[in-house]
């Protein structure tokens, strides 16, 4: 099939009335069928979409400035690793602080100067996380000094600005591997803390087993967009991979990377340790799909998913 569907992603839909409230028709053929990774998914992980076009009536130049949203949120769409001429796709993320309940997905496209739109429903479940309490943190880094207040709220705009997506298209060509040799969870994403008897946070990463001085490796190929010591991350290190996709590695002793550097999958980022706010050396890992984190691991297994293929493992020998 060799359809060319014209997207303008970014010129439609800011305006959440002209989208929400835009005439709509329903007749003629419509144009794609949709593939939802699942239709139950959990606070805090993703959601993968596919689009694929339905048979030859759909011709090229005929379908335009499609669109996904949940509420308010748009999501942009990407074409396809496997079937770039044809399907395309979107990555969701569920913000961890989503209630369980139904939701619905909103797709909207214009053909032969009509427009179209399906409402695709999905429910939220409540993700499978514990609460943990985490003691023997010092008391400077649960509750920090005026100073270190005004620390932390200035690296809230270095890394609010380091989140921002500059890099509409893929920089990622497959699945992530695994920023650690051996592959060891010593405490999975989602998990609610506790701080010395007191509520401060979720996880809202995976820990990695990683001993002061084990190598950690980039997830995936991107630019460096973070590389510097934080409050509570320590010595973290940012990577954009395009299409809103982030990663971060926190706590390490060595950095070997500078911000604006271009790394490719499996590239020496620095060594792992225990800087920032930690008990003991680790590696934190984090991942975050269009401003909002998500469990690495499962984004890991939608990725997997996408590529049709499995994450590549270094260590063939780990658990
Ligand atoms: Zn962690």
């Amino acid at each position: 099939m060799n359809l060319v569907l014209t997207l303008a992603l970014t010129a439609i839909c800011l305006g959440g009335e002209t989208f929400f409230h835009a005439p709509r028709a329903y007749f003629g053929d419509q144009a794609f069928s949709f593939h939802l990774s699942d239709g139950r998914v959990a606070n805090g992980h993703t959601l993968l979409l596919e689009c694929i076009p339905e048979g030859p009536g759909v011709e090229a130049g005929r379908v335009a400035d499609l669109t996904v949203s949940t509420g308010t949120r748009i999501h942009r769409l990407y074409p396809h690793p496997t079937e770039v001429d044809s399907v395309l796709f979107t990555l969701i993320g569920i913000p961890y602080g989503t209630a369980p309940g139904p939701d619905t997905l909103h797709v909207e496209w214009t053909e032969s100067d009509r427009i179209f739109d399906r409402e695709l429903p999905f429910s939220v479940v409540a993700g499978p996380y514990r609460s943990e309490q985490i003691r023997g943190v010092p008391q400077n880094r649960v509750t920090p000094s005026a100073e270190d207040f005004r620390r932390i709220a200035r690296e809230r705009k270095i890394i609010a600005s380091a989140y921002e997506a500059v890099r509409d298209t893929a920089m990622m060509a497959d699945t992530f591997s695994y920023p650690v040799e051996k592959k060891t969870i010593t405490s999975p994403y989602g998990t609610r803390r506790v701080f010395n008897g007191q509520l401060r946070s979720f996880h809202g990463g995976l820990d990695l087993r990683a001993y002061e001085g084990t190598p950690l490796y980039a997830a995936q190929s991107g630019v460096v967009k973070l590389a510097q010591n934080l409050f509570f991350s320590g010595n973290h290190v940012l990577i954009e991979h395009g299409m809103g996709i982030h990663t971060g590695y926190s706590h390490m002793s060595r950095l070997y990377v500078k911000t604006g550097d271009v790394v490719t999958q499996g590239q020496l980022l620095g060594l792992s340790g225990s800087t920032g706010r930690v008990t003991a050396a680790h590696l934190h890992w984090t991942v975050n799909v269009n401003g909002v984190g998500v469990s690495p691991l499962q984004f890991t297994e939608i990725l997997s998913m996408l590529y049709g293929k499995p994450v590549e493992v270094r260590n063939r020998n780990d658990g």
